[in-house]
């Protein structure tokens, strides 16, 4: 007589498959055989690599101290015996702590979950109970379900386990994160959704509807669905691919592996926002071509004037020939001043700047800038007016340094003007330090450009000739950073600029 039925068989089956946790109904599942087949006692066992063994769930605990003798003894142990396959039962007589002798089957099953778990499923009952070659592969069928239903718990309790400490360090991440097993999502970050410009609950909806989202904000959609494609071929595990947005942002996707088994595969996903790396990346590939734009400019006047003095079949006059070669000592100025201005920034940019400061009053230092005004400005210089309300303090300077940052200023001053171009520099004493100021009536600079004013390689308009390297105005707050002073601008736009910076007074 038969003990179970594909009635039976069914219902068990349906009872693991629909149940969230399996362990859960586990205990169910064995009663249900127990009562069946009429024996006394069903228990499943796990087994780990250091011989420890676990009761995974009992039919009846209460029931379980009658074997615990028996549970301890050799032939239990041999239960597990398996190479990993569903084996047939054993059939084996035991003692009880009682002295009932029982009738015994064991069917070991391996888990795929993990190489080092081994389980088992014990059935004892009475001595008379015979258990039928057809109730036999039932109750296999039965125990394939539970180990896969195992299986599939133990992944799940190990990705739930990942969830509870790892995934609260990943919530706080920088970087969006999405974590999926198989295509489900099991979890995302809040900064995944600002990156993808989404306000979806990630963990509700399919990985094809993430991929949605992506092809939605991305401007170039065919690049990205071909993208898309590789990534989701599951034969490669190390991916990435950047999207341009429509919002401009540069959004680099990459595909990581986490966990791998023959059932199951997490992976993660990692959205980085690399807008800043493309910017500054765009900034420098622009500053290069106005670098060379810059230096090939007085270069090619220089050759153009020497060409020119080198022909023997023009015989230039005395005046004709002072001229060139006084645009050529001009440009070689310009072209000193250039390369100067880089080698400035890049000691600055790699804070290796040294100044030569010396104590000397500021009517000292006035005189010499004046001086050195005339000389650079020449007929312009009628256009700069100096003004000093202050004499005898003093200033603890690299006098060179500080005449170049207010050249920089006038320079500026005239660039972004008319030819009707004045410029005003103001000395006057503020508090403990000396703050000098260069105006101009130039064409000013907008409000929302202020803040930006000072950052390297920042030119509000690169196309414009009056523009040059984007460095003036960081090389200016690199020298007078570095005399402990400050530097800040006032402009409206229309309206002219005053740039502004301080100097400390030395104390006596
Ligand atoms: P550049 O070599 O391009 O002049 P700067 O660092 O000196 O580099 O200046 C950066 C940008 O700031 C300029 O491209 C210009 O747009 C703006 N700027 C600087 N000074 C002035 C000014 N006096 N008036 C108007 N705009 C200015």
């Amino acid at each position: 007589m038969n003990r179970f039925d594909l009635h039976m068989i069914k219902r068990l089956s349906e009872m693991l498959t629909m149940s969230t946790s399996c362990t859960c109904i586990l205990q169910e599942v064995l009663i249900t055989i127990v009562e069946a087949a009429q024996f006394d006692l069903a228990v499943i066992f796990l087994k780990n690599t250091k011989e420890e063994t676990f009761v995974l769930s009992c039919s009846h605990p209460n029931r379980f101290q009658k074997y615990k003798n028996y549970f301890k003894s050799e032939k239990f142990t041999a239960c597990f015996d398996t190479d990993r396959k569903i084996q047939g039962s054993k059939h084996d007589l035991i003692t009880s702590n009682r002295g009932e002798e029982c009738q015994l089957y064991s069917i070991p099953f391996p888990l795929s979950y993990d190489k080092d778990i081994k389980c088992t499923f014990i059935l004892i009952g009475k001595r008379d109970v015979i258990i039928s070659a057809e109730d036999l592969s039932f109750l296999k069928i039965i125990m394939n379900q539970v180990s896969l239903a195992i299986d599939n718990e133990l992944i799940n309790t190990n990705t739930k386990r990942l969830s509870k400490s790892s995934l609260m360090i990943l919530d706080s991440f920088a970087e969006g994160v999405m974590v999926i097993n198989n295509q489900n999502i099991f979890f995302w970050n809040q900064k995944l959704n600002c990156l993808i410009e989404s306000n979806k609950s990630w963990t509700d909806y399919s990985i094809e509807q993430f991929f949605k989202q992506l092809i939605a904000i991305s401007k170039d959609t065919l690049n990205t669905q071909l993208a898309i494609d590789t990534l989701q071929n599951d034969s490669i595990i190390h991916y990435h691919f950047f999207i341009e947005t429509r919002s401009n942002k540069y959004l680099r996707i990459k595909k990581y592996p986490l966990e791998k088994s023959h059932t199951s595969f997490t992976w993660g996903i990692v959205v980085s926002d690399f807008t800043q790396y493309k910017e500054s990346d765009k900034l420098k590939d622009d500053l290069i071509a106005t670098v060379s734009h810059e230096l090939r400019t007085p270069l090619t006047s220089i050759k153009g004037n020497a060409s020119a003095l080198l022909r023997t079949d023009i015989n230039w006059p005395k005046e004709d020939q002072i001229l060139f070669l006084e645009d050529i000592y001009e440009e070689s100025d310009h072209l000193n001043d250039l390369i100067g201005k880089l080698l400035d920034f890049s000691k600055i940019n790699a804070g290796a700047l040294r100044i030569d400061p010396i104590v000397l009053t500021v009517q000292a230092f006035v005189r010499n800038l004046s001086v050195q005004l005339q000389k650079r400005y020449k007929e312009r210089f009628s256009q700069i007016s100096l003004h000093m309300d202050i004499g005898e303090e003093r200033i603890e300077i690299d006098e060179q340094r500080i005449i170049q940052v207010i050249f920089n200023l006038i320079d500026n001053g005239f660039k972004h003007n008319t030819a009707n171009a004045s410029i005003k520099v103001n000395i006057h004493r503020f508090d403990h330090n000396i703050q000098i100021t260069v105006s101009d009536n130039g064409k000013g600079i907008p409000k929302e450009n202020i803040d930006k004013i000072f950052d390297k390689y920042y030119q509000k308009n690169p196309n414009d000739a009056a523009t040059g390297f984007g460095l003036g105005l960081a090389i200016s707050k690199g020298f007078i950073t570095a005399h402990n002073g400050e530097i800040w601008v006032e402009s409206s736009e229309g309206c002219g600029s005053s740039f502004h910076f301080s100097i400390p007074i030395v104390r006596r």
